[in-house]
């Protein structure tokens, strides 16, 4: 297991979409305990593959106390009106932006073993169930905020010394 450095806006691999998973994948253990590892650290809810890397279909959640992963996962349910939450994400760090999610979510998807799973909430769980399948698609959250907004963004993260 390994914590594994988070990959920042602008890296080619977050725009890229990640691959299924195959039943029996030598790398697909590796890559949930670094998934586990690297999203359990305190102030972190959700992590994608790709965002440490990794081009295949996997993501980890840290949810009040909850942690687990979700392989190949598919968002297959959302219930309620869109509404503006404050969103942030690991490789777009240090900011937090106003978009529209659902309220409730429910991801399926498979174990290592292949059994099927699904994993549902709402609130801070919806959000970070929209978000992290939204990074497998590759696409980060800020791509989708409103016009103003973005322009906003797309400005302050610039600046920011990070990027
Ligand atoms: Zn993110």
């Amino acid at each position: 297991m390994a914590e594994r450095t988070i990959r920042l806006f602008g890296d080619p691999v977050l725009r890229s979409v990640c691959d299924p998973i195959r039943v029996g994948d030598p790398r697909a253990a590796q890559l949930v305990d670094d998934l586990i590892e690297t999203v359990q650290i305190p102030g972190r809810a959700g992590l994608a593959a790709n965002q440490i890397g990794v081009g295949l279909r996997a993501f980890s959640y840290n949810i009040d106390g909850e942690i687990g992963y979700v392989i190949n996962p598919v968002l297959a349910e959302v219930r309620g009106e869109v509404e503006l939450v404050d969103e942030g994400c690991l490789s777009v760090p240090g900011f937090y932006f106003p978009r529209q999610r659902h309220p409730w979510a429910r991801v399926t998807g498979v174990d290592l073993d292949g059994n099927p799973i699904e994993v549902q909430g709402e609130g801070l769980m919806a959000q970070a169930l929209q978000h992290e399948v939204d990074h497998l698609d590759g696409h980060l959250y800020i791509e989708e905020l409103e016009p103003a907004t973005k322009k906003e963004a797309m400005r302050l993260i610039r600046m920011a010394p990070w990027y």
